[in-house]
């Protein structure tokens, strides 16, 4: 999953039975970066707050409880949340008694450390222990069991239409696994998040049921390794398993799922998301390095070999399928033949979107040991080199499709136009001045570039 450094608000859902407790006039703000699962998490937080009377504020000056959702999976991020946190320390002296509360990848076991170093943060709490939240609103603990009830998943609010609207959620994300089993040399996740953990089926398709009674048409499944889905259930569904519930529930227009890891990207999967009408032809499999050398330190389990032979057959199986992956560059070690051999494979593969990285050493990971030897002028070179590759690809491969007519599902406005998505997930913009919000409509591309389509709508929605 690319952490995304983007603050997304989130829209209310129109399916959500009213909340259990009136409104107390009690306000929360919550703060989130990094992956679409830290934002279904903080999505989670609102509505066990919501549940108990709290409403949502956009100004943490007039909070009564302040959460912050921090992500560390690069320095950069951690940065951002050490930054955000420091900024916090003088409303917390105006306001003492206002709690507030830092959950998300920077919540370690160790959390002495972490009081130490922002002494004014009055909870701690673990992603996976929402429990813990009753600590400081204690409203909480009258609702334990409801509050497990409480669905999981996350919905982002369509620009310019103000959260009362209730119309706003067109996508939305679930997760459907927490954690990894996989120890990548480079990642804190699993140190952050456990082991992998899947949600029961039917709970998962209940949730995405109510979902699209609510009017939301396209739902992706999250997961850091979203194809190992079910290993550890009982009766071992399988990602494909679950995508063919999914797929059967009435209504739903779209499924797809992030991130795959390339190991578990079984035929079975790849088939069965051919076979589906509502799985999109869109296949996120990151490949991290195109060196097998480099795979191996990073302790990926697979070669890159393996990889293009699983896009090869994704795109054999679903023509015109399009390809998003994660790259790493400037990982200790790594020589320029080494890096050369991803630029090929990027190259050969020609991928649709590339999620690009410069190698960051996460404290605590086997990497973190080995000297970060690779100049951070080096690092950027070659980030910028794939950065100018893909924009070449792109170019090139967007450019051949003006003229062709897309299916764009609708999902808010950017700069005055409307903004969607094509079933391959590319952005398409386009201008019309009747109401298309959470329509599907056929749009005739007018205009390419590395990034985007524009086009024009050819009748009507639906
Ligand atoms: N589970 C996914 C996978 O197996 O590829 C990725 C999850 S990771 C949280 C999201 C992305 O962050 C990775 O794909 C990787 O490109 C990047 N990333 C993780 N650790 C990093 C590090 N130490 N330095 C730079 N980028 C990193
Ligand atoms: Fe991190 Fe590797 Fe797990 Fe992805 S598969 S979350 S990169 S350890």
């Amino acid at each position: 999953m690319p952490p995304s450094s983007t603050v997304i608000p989130l829209a209310p859902h129109p399916a959500t039975a009213p909340p259990r407790l009136a409104p107390n006039g009690k306000r929360f703000f919550i703060w989130t970066i990094g992956c679409q699962m830290n934002e279904a998490d903080s999505a989670k937080v609102a509505a066990m707050l919501q549940e108990v009377g709290y409403r949502r504020t956009e100004d943490e000056t007039d909070a009564d409880i302040v959460v912050l959702n921090s992500c560390v999976v690069r320095q950069a991020a951690e940065d951002k949340v050490a930054g955000k946190l420091n900024s916090l320390a003088r409303l917390k002296r105006e306001r003492p008694q206002m709690p507030l509360v830092l959950t998300g990848c920077m919540v370690t076991n160790q959390q002495e450390k972490l009081k130490e170093r922002f002494p004014h943060v009055d909870l701690f709490f673990d992603p996976s222990d929402f429990d813990r939240l009753q600590t400081v609103v204690p409203e909480l603990a009258d609702l334990e069991d409801d509050l497990q009830q409480l669905p999981h998943y996350y919905a982002p609010q369509a620009e310019g239409l103000s959260t009362d609207a209730g119309r706003a959620a067109v996508t939305a994300f679930v997760p459907i696994i927490y954690g990894c089993n996989f120890l990548c040399s480079y990642c804190i996740v699993p140190y952050r998040r456990g082991k992998e953990t899947s949600r029961p089926l039917a709970e998962i398709v209940a949730e995405v049921e109510r979902l699209v009674a609510g009017g939301v048409r396209e739902v992706t499944l999250l997961g850091q390794t979203v194809n190992a889905y079910g290993h550890d259930l009982p009766d071992k569904p399988g990602l494909a398993g679950l995508l063919r519930a999914v797929d059967a529930v009435p209504g739903l227009e779209r499924l797809r799922f992030l991130t795959s890891h390339p190991r578990y990207m079984s035929d079975e999967i790849i088939r069965t998301m051919a076979e589906l009408p509502s799985c999109c032809e869109h296949m996120n499999l990151p490949v991290q390095a195109g060196d097998d050398e480099v795979l191996r330190r990073m302790r990926r389990t697979y070669s890159r070999e393996l990889w293009r032979e699983r896009i090869a057959f994704t795109r054999d199986q679903m023509p015109g399928c399009t390809v998003a992956t994660d790259v790493i560059v400037g990982f200790p070690g790594e020589t320029d033949a080494q890096f050369e051999q991803t630029y090929a494979l990027l190259e050969d593969v020609a991928c649709d979107k590339v999620h690009l990285a410069m190698y960051s050493p996460r404290p605590g990971t086997l990497s973190a040991r080995w000297e970060d030897d690779v100049p951070h002028a080096e690092k950027l070179r070659r980030h910028q080199a794939l950065e100018a590759l893909q924009v070449r690809l792109c170019t090139e491969r967007n450019a051949r499709r003006l003229g062709e007519t897309v299916e764009v599902l609708v999902e808010g406005k950017a700069k005055g136009r409307w903004t969607g998505r094509t079933r391959g997930n590319q952005l398409v913009h386009f201008d019309d001045a009747a109401d298309r919000l959470g329509q599907l409509v056929d749009v005739r591309i007018t205009q390419t570039s590395p990034w985007f389509f524009v086009g024009e709508a050819v009748g009507p929605g639906r």
